[in-house]
């Protein structure tokens, strides 16, 4: 194959597709291709996530998630309803799960104000009436009407079918490691390359690796985390109707374990995210893609932030670390709903590994979404949640960085 397009995109996740789109619907170019290395699209994070379209309340405002994922989760719920896809439009209840935490609530109403999303501070008795398993250590509780839960994979497969009856080339099963930037080709093999106007890379859980193919964001690393989920069983009854999520670490990217609602009409509520350093990038279960030099290198990282406890980062392992075993899962599912019994409860199937970035710089975990410039190319890196959420805002964010660049083409 020996082909020239105007745009590359490496990785066919949500932002890879959506960056594509939003090319073709601007008017940029439709002489795309994106190219996965798997056989099907959505088997990493964009088909193992939650599924929450987050309101945006919980963002720095200023940041560039604050900036996308108000905006970004509206489009998503009207392209979403557009095509008549799975939706539960349920809204998210937030407790402070300890009596010491009630006062973040008060920061959170503010960052709901700064960042223009609608919520409402309730007492018991209102959280009681839409969730009556529900508790909270302190008689408040924030009331987010705009959050919703869709069907992750189901996105992904409507999208990637209308970009193909657009004309932009899909291309699965390309590993893209092996670029020359000068020339703007992508080798396969000998013979085998394709020329290129501009790259983008997003390339999720890779990125990092990508971008220093370019010799792009050499002080960033990743260090995957991975999040399994369990379900109340069939049987249990103590079903929420909307997303009930615990207080968060603001200093930490991860929301706590929460429950969520199934998107379609079936009567399924998970339970997780967990967030425990994982094996490997694509270490889903047991050693599965083990990869030890990686986990030697980011456990020795994590060590260093614990003794130096940088932004509370004992509370986290103290606190979300542990959670990998049911035990202390079952206490901080307990924390929200009090009733949860060890037989409510079982292992799901569903496990996601998050595209968390360290900053060897700051030595520090990279909080908000981050687009690199390199030669001929853009580089996506920190996707993580809510870039799901966000995915059309931020590709209109991502063209705009490369915009006069495009212009060159
Ligand atoms: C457990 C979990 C829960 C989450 N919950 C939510 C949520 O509720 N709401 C929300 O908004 N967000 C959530 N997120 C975050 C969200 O899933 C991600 O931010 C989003 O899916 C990132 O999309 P992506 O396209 O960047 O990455 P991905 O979906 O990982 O896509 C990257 C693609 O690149 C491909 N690729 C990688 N390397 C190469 C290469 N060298 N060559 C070719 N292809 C390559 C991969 O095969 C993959 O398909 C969650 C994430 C996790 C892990």
């Amino acid at each position: 194959m020996r082909k020239t397009y105007d745009v590359l995109i490496v990785g066919g996740g949500i932002v890879g597709l959506c960056v594509a789109n939003q090319l073709q619907v601007k008017g940029i170019t439709s002489n795309i291709a994106v190219l996965d290395k798997e056989f099907a699209l959505g088997l990493h994070s964009s088909g193992r996530n939650s599924g929450v379209l987050h309101s945006g309340l919980y963002y720095k405002p200023g940041s560039l998630k604050a900036k996308v994922s108000v905006e970004g989760a509206r489009r998503l719920r009207e392209w979403v309803e557009e095509r008549g896809l799975p939706i539960n439009a349920c809204g998210k209840v937030i407790v402070p799960q300890k009596i010491e935490l009630d006062s973040q609530l008060d920061l959170l109403l503010n960052r709901a104000k700064s960042n223009s999303v609608e919520v409402e501070l309730w007492d018991e008795q209102q959280l009681k009436e839409l969730i009556p398993q529900a508790r909270t250590s302190s008689g408040r509780a924030i009331w987010v009407p705009s959050t919703s839960v869709v069907k992750p994979i189901t996105i992904i497969r409507r999208l990637q079918e209308e970009l193909e009856l657009k004309g932009i080339k899909i291309l699965k099963e390309r590993n893209c490691l092996n670029f020359d930037s000068d020339k703007r080709k992508l080798y396969f093999s000998e013979g085998d390359y394709l020329s290129y106007g501009h790259l983008i890379n997003c390339a999720g859980l890779q990125a990092d690796r990508v971008a220093h193919c370019f010799d792009v964001g050499r002080n960033y690393s990743l260090i995957p985390f991975k999040g399994l989920y369990w379900d109340l069983k069939r049987e249990c009854d103590l079903k929420p109707v909307a997303n009930l999520y615990p207080v968060p670490d603001l200093n930490m990217p991860f929301l706590g374990i929460h429950f969520t609602p199934s998107a379609d009409s079936r009567p399924v509520v998970s339970i997780g995210p967990t967030a425990t350093p994982a094996l490997g990038r694509e270490n889903y279960r047991g050693f599965q893609k083990f990869e030890p030099v990686l986990t030697a290198a980011n456990l020795t990282l994590l060590a260093r932030q614990y003794l130096l406890n940088r932004g509370g980062f004992r509370r986290y392992v103290n606190e979300q670390s542990l959670m990998v075993m049911q035990p202390f899962l079952l206490r901080a599912a307990q924390e929200l709903i009090p009733n949860v019994r060890i037989d409510h409860i079982e292992l799901s199937k569903k496990v996601g590994i998050r595209s968390q970035l360290f900053n060897h710089n700051t030595q520090s975990l990279e909080d908000d979404f981050l687009c690199l410039p390199g030669p001929s190319s853009t580089h996506v890196l920190n996707a993580i949640s809510p870039a799901f959420t966000a995915s059309f805002a931020l590709a209109d964010l991502i063209i705009e960085k490369i915009d006069l660049r495009l212009n060159d083409l």
